[in-house]
């Protein structure tokens, strides 16, 4: 059953339309991850959500009750921004505590709640000092222990992790694994980092432009994309995009050759067909390929990333990116060509005028 329900949700400012109606369900005790590329309305539908702001349409359920037009400290809801947000001049003690003094807590409880989540998150020692003389990680700690404290129904992240540098992030993101694990509250947390979705959601709703493009779990969204828009944006490096054309069930011809695919469309349909860098694979000895669909392209980059290299090749006009392992690099070179095929079933077939997948 979902806990947090909205229907046909709308935001416009002025004339510009922001939230186009959207529909989600999200489930109890799960951790949801809104995740677009920027501007696409996600900071917007949280605060709607927390009701930071009123909504130009639509309507917002937690457990069942109809809070779209409650106060936000009537919703049962902690959100922890990007910025932290956390008062200068008060202790951690107090920034943690300040919320719960508002409403009024007797001051043994607020310390007893307080000590409790400072303890979780392992800040106790930080408990007098005040936020100068807290680092970035230990600021965001602070921020997720004064949203903990209320013992909220949901929480709301809003890209919590984007001012942190890249190892803290890592570290921070399984911090906040292990805390829902142990708390189970509904989450939804905003992200337009791809990684962090994929590695911390149970569910992902990908939105894009206002609208959600899909959702589902991050299996689903990375290995059957329901639009091109969902496919390009998911996957580093990017898929390849090739304009395409269905010559028979199953196949595809291309600028770079034929390709076989699992799925329907009728012959002389125009499609766009997408593949990951990691599915072409190298045709060492093209026998192996299946059905002979190799092509060459020639090398113009190799960039290496460690265990892998990313390839640039060339073929003709066409430019695709190929990710081989490290041991696959002996004998390839820039300005050498290879022989290359795609991985069986790895191909992704758009509708070319919709981007709906076939
Ligand atoms: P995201 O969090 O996905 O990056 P936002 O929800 O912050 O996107 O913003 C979505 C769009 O709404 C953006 O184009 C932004 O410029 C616009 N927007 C946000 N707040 C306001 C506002 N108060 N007035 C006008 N436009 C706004
Ligand atoms: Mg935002």
């Amino acid at each position: 059953m979902s806990y947090v329900s909205l229907k046909g949700l709308r935001k416009s400012y002025g004339s510009l339309e922001i939230l186009k109606g959207l529909d989600l369900e999200i489930p109890h005790h799960q951790f949801t991850v809104l995740l677009g590329p920027s501007g696409c309305g996600k900071s917007t539908t949280l605060r709607l959500l927390a009701g930071l702001e009123p909504v130009s349409g639509g309507k917002i359920c937690i457990d069942g009750r109809d809070v779209t037009r409650f106060e936000p400290r009537e919703r049962d809801i902690s959100m922890v921004f990007q910025n932290y947000a956390l008062y200068p001049s008060m202790t951690v003690e107090q920034n943690m505590g300040f919320g719960l003094k508002a409403r009024k807590l007797p001051p043994a409880e607020i310390r007893q709640r307080v000590h409790a989540a400072a303890d979780l998150l392992g800040i106790t020692p930080l408990l007098a000092r005040r936020p100068r003389e807290l680092s970035g990680g230990q600021q965001q700690r602070v921020a997720i222990g004064r949203a903990i404290v209320r013992e909220p129904k949901v929480f709301l992240f809003d890209e919590p992790l984007s001012n942190l540098d890249a190892k803290l992030r890592v570290e921070m993101r399984a911090e906040i694994l292990q805390l829902h694990r142990r708390l189970k509250a509904t989450t939804i947390y905003v992200t337009h980092d791809q990684e962090e979705a994929m590695t911390m959601a149970d569910r992902i709703v990908i939105m894009n432009a206002g609208e959600i493009e899909q959702e589902g779990t991050p299996e689903d969204i990375f290995f059957r994309p329901q639009t091109r828009m969902v496919a390009g944006f998911i996957g580093s490096p990017g898929m390849n995009f090739l304009p395409a054309r269905i010559e028979a069930a199953g196949r595809v011809s291309t600028p770079v050759g034929f390709f076989g695919f699992v799925g329907g469309g009728a012959p002389g349909q125009k499609v766009e067909v997408g593949i990951r860098p990691d599915d072409l694979l190298l045709a060492r000895d093209p026998a192996t390929a299946p059905d002979g669909d190799t092509f060459r392209g020639e090398i113009s980059l190799i960039e290496l990333l460690g265990p892998r290299a990313i390839l640039h090749l060339h073929v003709n006009d066409t430019r695709l990116l190929a990710v081989v392992a490290h041991d696959e690099l002996s004998g390839l070179s820039v300005g050498k060509s290879a022989a290359f095929y795609a991985r069986p079933g790895a191909l992704h077939v758009f509708e070319r005028d919709t981007g709906i997948r076939l």
